[in-house]
């Protein structure tokens, strides 16, 4: 028999920013998962880092699933209070000044969008997708709360959280980010003269809205808007309680995002508001962060389209998901042509060893532990979702595939069916990749299609029949598609 897979949990290691080290994962209620993950700022279309990020953490609450767990995973989306860095304006209430439409009109256009590049790249919904303007009545709920207990003061119907008196009676802020208040301060103290805060450090919970900004609400400070902080403190505490298991987010939200929650939640709770804290490391491209406001982004459909000056061709959504996961969540990971080629390969190589599987002869014996293999990938994705590793063993398994298919292996029918449930267990249910048929995006079929056209031309050729394997290659050329002929094979460009 073969084990559940409840009955790997108990060795499912996380590493937890917080304390720096790997931990055995022990949620607060036995058999139950509340997750966390910052999600995307609506105001431009979401760029492949911001993707790589998300996909992350639709592994991690794929495997907890796979677990058995029940997860709750709420994922907010961000359509008020980011500020735009060194201003008082909203990124979105100033987008929407500029093009001079209803703020909700940016936010309803790149929610769709992210949405849309999420499911072609196969994640799962979370299960709540609240946003901070549906909470604005809790974010001055809790507004108020912090100004009670004093951890808070108002000046010009703006509201600051005091880190200062935070720090010296509530807890250390920093302890996330490892930053010592002192310093903080020391490097910061000229730089801001006349600031309404009391500290550098302080930051708002409410903001009073200037003339020019759009996005406003009533409250008992002024008519203004809550801090970006604040609504994820107010929405996951909301929804998975004032601790609660994991919580998520790109490397880059450490500092200060993430420190301000957890002084938020100390402050309105009273203890640590997340027992662990992950941290997506960086997608780069040529060694450099993929950040919009550089310039230094691709754009999901640029990829899948081909569409774009740095790639020469198209990879598919799929293509995509298996390159993020050639790194663990926690590495910095670049984006190159060479890199995604590997990728499609291996995903090549994954799908044509699973469509074998059935029909694979059986034997009386195996000479190959089918059960050990499925142990080591559990060992793989419970060291801290190590995806590198857990494709290296799939790889060893597909590798099996074809040695059994070519007589040169033997597998017994109950191996051959564990093998076969294993395989599709952490390909499509685990690390999400989807199955190639049904589910393939645009992008698939032609590539699927391309590929269906380049053998038939090579057979056109084998049988010396010239003018056929020309009509094909000239058709396709005229339709953009050239075909170049290499020593391992023919490869195509889309023009
Ligand atoms: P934003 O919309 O800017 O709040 O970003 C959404 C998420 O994407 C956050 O968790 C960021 O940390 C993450 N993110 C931004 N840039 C990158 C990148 N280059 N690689 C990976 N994640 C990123
Ligand atoms: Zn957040």
């Amino acid at each position: 028999m073969s084990r559940t897979p409840e009955s790997y949990r108990d060795d499912l290691k996380i590493y937890n920013s917080l304390t720096g080290r790997k931990e055995k994962f022990e949620p607060l209620v036995p058999g139950h998962v509340g997750m966390y993950v910052c999600g995307p700022t609506v105001y431009s279309n979401v760029h492949l880092g911001n993707v790589r990020t998300f996909v992350s953490f639709d592994v991690v609450y794929r495997y907890l699933k796979h677990l058995g767990y029940k997860v709750r995973y709420v994922r907010n989306i961000t359509d008020a209070g980011h500020l735009e860095d060194d201003s008082d304006e909203d990124k979105i209430s100033k987008k929407a000044r500029l093009e001079k439409i209803e703020p909700m009109e940016i936010v309803q256009k790149y929610t769709i969008d992210f949405h849309r590049i999420l499911d072609k790249m196969n994640n799962l919904p979370p299960n709540i997708e609240p946003t901070a303007t549906g909470h604005i009545v809790e974010q001055i709920e809790a507004v108020k709360e912090i100004l009670n207990k004093g951890l808070a003061y108002e000046v010009n119907g703006s509201v600051y959280f005091d880190v200062i008196k935070y720090n010296r009676e509530v807890d250390r802020y920093g302890k996330l980010s490892g930053r010592k208040i002192e310093e903080l301060i020391a490097n910061t103290r000229d730089l801001e003269g006349q600031d309404e805060k009391r500290n550098p450090q302080d930051f708002a919970l409410w903001k009073k809205a200037k003339p020019q900004h759009i996005m406003r609400w009533p409250s008992p400070w002024s008519d203004g808007f809550p801090g970006w902080h604040l609504e994820c403190t107010v929405m996951s505490t909301k929804y998975l309680g004032e601790q609660f298991d994991i919580h998520g987010g790109g490397m880059d939200l450490k500092f200060p995002h993430h420190e301000c929650e957890i002084a938020q939640g100390k402050a309105l709770g009273g203890k640590d508001p997340v027992r662990y804290w992950m941290h997506a490391n960086m997608l780069t491209m040529n060694g450099r962060k993929m950040s919009k406001s550089t310039g230094n982004t691709i754009l999901p459909e640029e990829i899948f389209s081909g569409r774009n000056d740095k790639l020469s061709k198209p990879y598919s959504p799929a293509t995509v998901r298996l390159f993020f996961l050639m790194a663990q969540y926690r590495n910095v990971l670049d984006l190159s042509e060479e890199a995604l080629q590997a990728a499609e390969k291996g995903l090549r190589r994954l799908w044509e060893a699973w469509r074998k599987i059935d029909a694979l002869p059986v034997s009386d014996t195996s000479d190959w532990d089918v059960n050990a293999w499925r142990d080591s990938l559990y060992d793989a994705m419970n060291d801290d979702f190590n995806t590198p590793v857990t494709l290296a063993r799939l790889f060893d398994g597909a590798k099996a595939v074809q040695r059994i298919a070519a007589g040169q292996a033997h597998i017994t029918a109950g191996d051959k069916a564990l093998l076969r449930q294993t395989m599709e267990a952490f390909m499509f249910d685990i690390l999400g990749l989807p199955r190639q048929t049904g589910q393939a995006t645009g992008t698939q079929n032609l590539d699927g299609l391309i590929r269906l056209l380049i053998d038939l031309r090579n057979q056109a050729r084998q049988a010396k029949n010239w003018a056929l394997a020309d009509q094909i290659r000239d058709e396709l050329g005229r339709l953009g598609i050239v075909l170049k002929d290499g020593k391992d094979g023919t490869e195509y460009e889309i023009r």
